[in-house]
């Protein structure tokens, strides 16, 4: 006989103690939070499954780089520390260290987009395609339908399509795009990867026209770990080569470290190209601080070049991902409607399935996801419609084919026994999904609505 379960590649030295809730307390916190579970205080909830963002678990040993801090205003160890990590794991040259990944974007969007441009990209990421809309620039998603079909079994529903991308540049011309946008894995897809064959492609055409390759290298590990397991050719690869293989087939990277890095805070712009550096070495300054700490703390920098290091491990990625499957495959057994195959970072339950009830213009993620808060206390969130917000130029809703409510799971933070109570607690709503009615938006802000949008339930 062989094995064949997983562990984690680790043991727990401090935990953090979590606080139940009544029923009355949910109803009444998702109401004072307009029905939006980023409005919910987090001691209200809890299992959270918001957002894999900055709330890892730290190692030991991040922790103790976190003690090694050296705030220096100019020039700080920690920088270095950091500069040495991406050039080894990631070997782009130069780096730009920034507050999050969204400080990036803004940066290399600033520099590279014109007005006018076109920048393609496989399928958006919010923030990513707001700062390419405010500096000018037009959103085009190239990705694979298959990425918008939620029961397609692709294996890397990240993929671009080369035709559709053939197309943009055919109809557009190579001058009008300074960059296509790949991400690694495919968030707003699912968690989605993109092939080793399927990037290689999209280099080989880009290069012919003379156009740069963005990548969105959040969750580079993640989608290194798919091609491993799925793509021929790597499963005798190491995580850590394919990320090196992956970002070598692109010019440069934003990064949120609170993503694969597991730090708290942080990020990252990285880039080949020497006079890109220097443009954006200058614009830090404007807008994050020098460009030996962009908006960060020397500490924060250790504690982030330690997380790379350790998120490109085998071990560390089997188990987490490995957790996030688990939980996808409790699901399926209980007969939600999932996106599949389960994703890198998350489950992304299919809400117009769930809710088959509910018009899109009724939210059904939305809704989805304040039952799920007053069922048990957990906290998910929309990427739906709400997510999807306004095109800039007309004013009128996006109406994304998903509607998907995304059970995001922090890495290193709960264990098997929360994962099955979040597959019974999803399955309890499910059984009682056909008495559940829509919600109304009564707030809207501007910009990334859905972090700060508020509803009322329809009567
Ligand atoms: C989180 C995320 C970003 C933005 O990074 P922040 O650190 O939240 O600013 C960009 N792209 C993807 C795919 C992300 O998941």
């Amino acid at each position: 006989m062989e094995r064949s379960s997983w562990a984690e590649p680790f043991k727990i030295k401090m935990v953090e103690l979590l606080k139940m809730t009544t029923l009355a307390e949910r109803k009444k916190a998702i109401k004072e939070a307009g029905y939006n579970t980023f409005l919910l205080k987090s001691k209200d909830v809890y299992i959270d499954l918001l957002t894999d963002s900055g709330t890892s678990a730290m190692s030991d040993q991040q922790w103790s780089g976190m003690m090694m801090g050296d705030e220096s205003y100019a020039g700080s160890e920690n920088y270095y520390h950091l500069e040495d990590a991406v050039k080894k794991y990631y070997g782009y040259k130069y780096l730009i260290p920034t507050h999050q990944g969204r400080a990036a974007e803004h940066i290399i969007s600033k520099i590279m987009i014109k007005p006018g441009d076109i920048i393609p990209g496989n399928m958006y990421f919010t923030t990513t395609r707001l700062h390419q809309e405010l500096a000018g620039g037009t959103f085009i998603d190239v990705i694979v339908d298959e990425a918008h079909d939620p029961e397609s079994m692709h294996p890397f529903k990240g993929n671009i399509d080369i035709q559709k991308l053939t197309d943009v540049i055919k109809k557009y011309g190579a001058k009008k795009i300074p960059y296509v946008c790949v991400a690694s894995t495919v968030n707003m897809a699912g968690g989605q990867p993109i092939s080793m064959e399927n990037l290689k492609a999209v280099r080989a055409l880009t290069l012919k026209h003379g156009i740069k390759i963005i990548h969105d290298m959040t969750r580079v590990a993640e989608n290194a770990w798919f091609i491993q397991q799925r793509e021929k050719g790597y499963a005798k690869k190491s995580v850590a080569a394919i990320v090196k293989e992956t970002c070598s087939l692109t010019d440069g990277g934003t990064m949120s470290a609170k993503k694969d890095a597991m730090v708290n805070i942080g990020g990252f712009l990285a880039v080949n190209d020497w006079d890109i550096f220097e443009e954006a070495r200058n614009m830090v300054v404007v807008y994050e601080g020098l460009h030996t700490y962009g908006g960060l703390a020397g500490r924060d920098m250790e504690a982030m070049a330690i997380g790379i290091a350790e998120s490109v491990s085998d071990a560390h990625m089997n188990a987490r991902i490995g957790q996030v499957l688990y939980l996808g495959d409790k699901l399926i057994d209980f007969g939600v409607p999932i996106v599949q195959p389960t994703g890198g970072h998350g489950i992304f339950i299919d809400a117009k399935k769930f809710l088959p009830q509910l018009t899109q213009d009724q939210f059904p993620a939305q809704t989805l996801a304040a039952e799920l808060y007053v069922e048990s206390g957990i906290r998910s969130m929309e990427r739906g419609i709400v997510s999807a917000g306004r095109n800039a130029k007309t004013g009128k809703n996006y109406y994304p084919k998903l509607e998907l409510v995304r059970l995001t799971i922090p890495r290193r933070v709960y264990t098997q026994a929360h994962m099955d109570v979040v597959a019974e607690s999803v399955a309890v709503v499910h059984h009682r999904r056909a008495k559940i009615k829509g919600l109304k938006m009564v707030y809207e802000p501007k910009y990334l609505r859905f972090f700060q949008a508020m509803f009322e339930p329809i009567k």
